[in-house]
């Protein structure tokens, strides 16, 4: 049944220890104390963990074999572990390494303290535009860092985005990325932060992370996407017409509308570079160099204290 998955992982293993001379870990469960639940995935759950050596703080994700083998999503999650561990930047969430048993794959990942941007908007409606300005700059750094070694994420959404002890952005869950040159044509993603031609099928490129970062700064700033509505096909058509409208709320400034508005371009190709976005005024004025926002940070230890 999980013969596939042992072998991808094994031709894994040889690959990085191939890679990285001299051989690396031989991880196990042994090797770890397991804490209390961090969040449940589709396919398994997250905890705290501890490496008993180091004492290191890691947050370890739990996925069943049978759920990857029924679904066929063997070679997405050998695509996401790859893509992952390859990538080392203060935005980006670590894959330190992986190891398996007879029925689960665990990941171990850095520890994400304070959880998901999604609840923080959640229980706080919507972000000041210090708040946003500082999670868009990340990203956007975050971005041109994968942009540069060629790969595209095409899943960003506030569940994605968790935060770390200090309140700095990490972009977590690659199982929709693709590591590639080429243009790509496959579909994938949540609705909502979809590209036009992404939503048609069409061929795509890096510019479909942009499209998203406008989606997100919208919802950073107003707690709700830009083409939310009663169902999916609305949504598709006000994404396809690109049904642009702004709430008439005194909270948000023109710049980051002008902003907001120069990413969700139809055309690809006039879509604000990544460059760009770093020096456009609203993120010049707002964004915190330090990638950590105090207000931001205090709003979140409120939350978590009320759980
Ligand atoms: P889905 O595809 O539905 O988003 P998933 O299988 O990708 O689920 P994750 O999103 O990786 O699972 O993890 C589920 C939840 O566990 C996250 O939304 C988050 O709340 C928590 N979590 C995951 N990784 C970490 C981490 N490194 N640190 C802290 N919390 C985490
Ligand atoms: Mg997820």
């Amino acid at each position: 049944m999980d013969s596939q998955i042992q072998e991808s992982s094994r031709t894994n293993e040889q690959n990085q220890q191939r890679e990285q001379q001299p051989s690396r870990k031989q991880w196990s469960l042994h090797d770890f104390d397991i804490g209390r639940p961090l969040g449940k995935g589709k396919f398994g759950r997250v905890y705290l963990a501890r490496e008993k050596k180091s004492k290191y703080i890691v947050a370890l994700k739990v996925i069943f074999k049978e759920q990857i083998e029924k679904y066929r999503l063997h070679h997405q999650l050998r695509r996401e572990m790859e893509i992952q561990s390859s990538l080392s930047h203060p935005n980006v969430l670590r894959l330190f390494g992986w190891f398996h048993d007879g029925e689960r794959i665990f990941l171990i990942l850095e520890y994400a303290h304070r959880g998901e941007i999604y609840r923080l908007l959640r229980k706080s409606g919507y972000l000041s535009e210090k708040q946003a300005a500082t999670y868009i700059a990340s990203l956007t750094q975050a971005l041109a860092y994968c942009h540069d070694k060629h790969v595209i994420h095409r899943d960003i959404k506030p569940e994605n985005l968790l935060l770390d002890f200090e309140g700095r952005l990490k972009i977590a869950d690659f199982g929709w990325s693709v590591q590639s040159r080429s243009k790509r044509h496959t579909m994938c993603g949540t609705l909502d932060y979809l590209a036009p031609e992404m939503v048609e099928n069409k061929a795509h490129d890096y510019a479909v992370d942009n499209w998203t970062l406008g989606v997100l700064c919208y919802e950073f700033l107003y707690g709700v996407p830009p083409f939310e509505a009663e169902s999916q096909k609305d949504t598709f058509r006000r994404i396809m017409k690109v049904d642009l409208s702004f709430p008439p709320t005194p909270h948000v400034s023109a710049e980051a509308k002008n902003l907001i508005s120069r990413l969700l371009v139809k055309d690809s190709s006039k879509r604000l570079s990544l460059q760009k976005i770093m020096e456009h005024p609203w993120i010049v004025k707002n964004a915190s160099s330090m990638g950590t926002c105090s207000p931001a940070l205090k709003q979140l230890d409120k939350i978590l204290m009320e759980l």
